[in-house]
């Protein structure tokens, strides 16, 4: 019999103010383990076999932002306290006593005083830049910076993890967990096209210089850097799975995005067009991966970058993923779909232009 204890604690990290106590995975499958392959990098393996339909993780994550319509009135949106990152709906959920944005609500007023300190630190660059960014760059501009400043947040005030279930640190400690898992994520300037950089470069220089209003003391190359590796990892939360293959009859889609998130340990899935694990976020944002079949000891775990009823064929998938995710996809379903004279060698490198 096995007996789990939860238990609220204070990290001594939280003193420091680096946040590696926030943000823990709150499940790892035992036979769940990272490797590194040559040409493709960090990716998940299975140490022992994994039956179809078994959760294989449950990450929280280390930063997430709503990305809905319309917020003032938007059902979706999400409060804004990390332990919680539930639905708030309109009739009962508060918003920010300083008017930042609409965007910003907690479900209760208990959700919004635990979580003065971390929305303090976005709260004044929220005011001074939300309505400029929005309305000069765009709507997903102003999401990839106002995620990075979460994380940010993530990083300077730290969260004690709401839960932390010591049966599961033997499993957690097989992972970078909190900011050493962010400075571990793949995505560097060369991963991306030089007018790609210099755009962000420009946002950076612009918007998240280290100041009174967002004291992280960081220099901007790191933030330059961090939105590579962000923009690399991130996921769209979708109310329905990811990556069920084959497509049932008749296909279902994922459903309308309504957050954007970070995910320490989930980040490291690599994209296959035939995934074995699927995903799809649980009620308090955390990234949820499942079997989709019976997995072998020592085979990759891979889940789909994108939505499969929307890219059905080879060309549209390889366009998809090397527009967005920026590598060309050889996966077996890739692979055997290639006609033979056109069949390369699988090289796992990212492209380096466009
Ligand atoms: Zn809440
Ligand atoms: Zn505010
Ligand atoms: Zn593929």
């Amino acid at each position: 019999m096995s007996q789990v204890v939860y238990i609220t604690v204070e990290s001594p990290d939280r003193a420091q103010g680096d946040g590696n106590a926030f943000a823990q995975a709150e499940w790892i499958h035992p036979h769940l383990i990272e490797s590194v392959h040559p040409a493709k990098g960090r990716q998940f393996r299975v140490s022992g076999p994994v039956r179809k339909g078994e959760q294989l993780l449950v990450d929280h994550p280390y930063a997430i932002i709503p990305v809905v319509d319309e917020p003032a009135s938007n059902d979706n949106l999400l409060c804004s306290n990390p332990t919680c990152n539930r639905r708030a709906s309109c009739p009962t959920r508060v918003s920010c006593p300083d008017a930042c944005i609409t965007d910003v609500v907690w479900c209760g007023e208990a959700c919004q005083n635990a979580d003065t300190r971390r929305h303090a630190f976005e709260c004044l660059w929220l005011k001074r830049y939300a309505g400029l960014i929005r309305a000069k760059w765009g709507e997903y501009d102003f999401g990839m910076l106002w995620l990075i400043v979460r994380i940010l947040a993530t990083r300077q005030t730290g969260h004690a993890s709401p839960t932390t279930n010591f049966e599961l640190q033997g499993e957690q400690e097989r992972f970078k967990q909190g900011w050493d898992a962010i400075e571990s994520l793949c995505g560097s300037q060369d991963t991306w096209s030089h007018e790609q950089v210099k755009a962000w470069s420009t946002l950076v220089k612009k918007y998240l210089r280290s100041s009174s209003i967002l004291p992280h003391g960081l220099p901007t190359d790191r933030i330059l850097h961090l939105i590579c590796q962000e923009e690399a990892n991130s996921f769209g939360l979708y109310p329905r799975e990811t990556g069920v293959f084959p497509l049932p009859h008749p296909p279902v889609d994922r459903g309308e995005q309504f957050a954007a998130a970070v995910y320490a340990v989930a980040a490291i899935a690599n994209h296959s067009c035939l995934p074995n694990v699927s995903h799809k976020p649980d009620n308090q944002g955390r990234m949820v991966f499942t079997a989709s079949q019976d997995i072998l000891p020592g085979e990759e775990c891979c889940i789909s970058y994108f939505d499969l009823t929307r890219f059905g064929d080879l060309n549209t998938r390889r366009e998809h993923l090397r527009k967005s995710f920026r590598f060309v996809c050889r996966c077996e379903r890739c692979s055997s779909e290639e006609p033979v004279e056109e069949a390369v060698e699988w090289t796992g490198m990212p492209l380096m232009d466009d």
